[in-house]
């Protein structure tokens, strides 16, 4: 495939191009130290070169609120708000929350396929761009390379002195069409390495839950733990959601709402009657580590983690998921038979 060539100083010029043409998202500044994606307007102010963001572009194909449906009995009528097909360019995506948007195109679509997180999801197209592993990131042991185009259009590798760009769709193409990229031909950097690693692969993680439902450091992270939901609200493969009725004071019109939850949080786990679930963290905390390594990886073989490291950075208590998993493995090494 042939490569081309961004200069730092052509970025900004690369952004108006997409503008002139596109809705465009990307990262920009958030405050002194955060980073967060939202419409670009202002070409300079996109930010290619970030360790995460606060949330993925998971917002933008299942926004944290929206109205499923609008009724008023006193005309007996009910309405579905239509929802615009997303038709934009997402820029600086890294290769982990690319492949997080690929495992909630599953989740959106085996079953019942949710209507409006396709239609959100319809037209978009994905510029990449490489990032160097923090503290925090541990994609590289779910096997999610930093260099990994896979899913886009575009993909920016960073360079001493700007980007190598790689173009492997048509869309890309089309994309760049009437910008001036000079051709390159020198090899990528090498990829910086990850500090931070879960010690097995998923192939042998699911033994290791297994074997794991009631170890300690369920009791033990839970003395810790919030209960806060930050986890689950920052994780690009969360997509749980609650859906509530808000109903005007005289009963007769209102506006079925769905909106973000997550099984961390206690009132996630309440059901008719006031009966809750999973009352204990602990519970809770076990139940979300496997949803991520064992529940839905059992049926697909893939973890569900993409290693963003958000979780564990955003955490108040410094919960650290890879933490808890490395000590399942550590104590699951004990019996043979479960890593063999
Ligand atoms: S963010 Fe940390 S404290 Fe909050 S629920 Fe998750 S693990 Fe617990
Ligand atoms: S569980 Fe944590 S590290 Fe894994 S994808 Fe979710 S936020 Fe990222």
């Amino acid at each position: 495939m042939a490569q081309y060539f961004l200069e730092q100083a052509r970025v900004a010029d690369f952004v108006a191009h997409l503008l002139a043409s596109n809705t465009v998202y990307a990262p920009h500044r958030k405050g002194s130290r955060s980073y967060a994606f939202a419409k670009a307007d202002d070409p300079a102010a996109v930010v290619l070169d970030y360790p995460r963001t606060l949330s993925s572009v998971k917002k933008f194909f299942l926004p944290p609120r929206e109205v499923l449906l609008n009724f008023d009995l006193t005309l007996d009528a009910a309405s579905v708000p239509p929802v615009e097909p997303g038709n934009a360019v997402f820029l600086g995506v890294h290769s982990y929350d690319l492949a997080a948007v690929r495992r909630l195109d599953f989740n959106f679509t085996t079953g019942n396929p949710e209507r409006n997180y396709l239609a959100r999801r319809d037209g978009a197209r994905f510029i990449g761009v490489s990032y160097v592993p923090d503290k925090f990131h541990f994609a590289g042991s779910v096997g999610i390379d930093p260099y990994d185009m896979t899913g886009c259009d575009m993909f920016l590798t960073k360079h001493a002195d700007g980007w190598i760009v790689d173009i492997p769709t048509g869309e890309g193409s089309e994309l760049a069409a009437g910008f001036k990229l000079e051709a390159h031909d020198e090899p990528k950097p090498p990829r910086a390495h990850f500090t931070q690693h879960v010690f097995v692969p998923q192939a042998r993680l699911g033994k290791v839950m297994e074997a794991s439902y009631d170890h300690p450091v369920w009791n033990e992270t839970a003395d810790a733990c919030l209960g806060c939901g930050t986890c689950n609200l920052v994780c690009p493969t969360c997509y749980c959601f609650n859906v509530q009725e808000n109903v005007d004071i005289a009963c007769t019109s209102g506006q079925r709402e769905r909106s973000w939850d997550g099984c961390m949080l206690r009132g996630f786990t309440e059901v008719a009657g006031g009966e809750f679930f999973r009352e204990k963290v602990a519970a809770r905390q076990r139940h979300r580590v496997y949803r991520k390594f064992k529940y839905i990886s059992d049926v697909t073989g893939q973890p569900w983690c993409v290693g963003c490291g958000r979780c564990t950075a955003s955490c108040t208590a410094k919960i650290s998921i890879v933490e808890i998993v490395n000590r399942l493995i550590r104590d699951s090494e004990r019996d043979e038979s479960i890593l063999t």
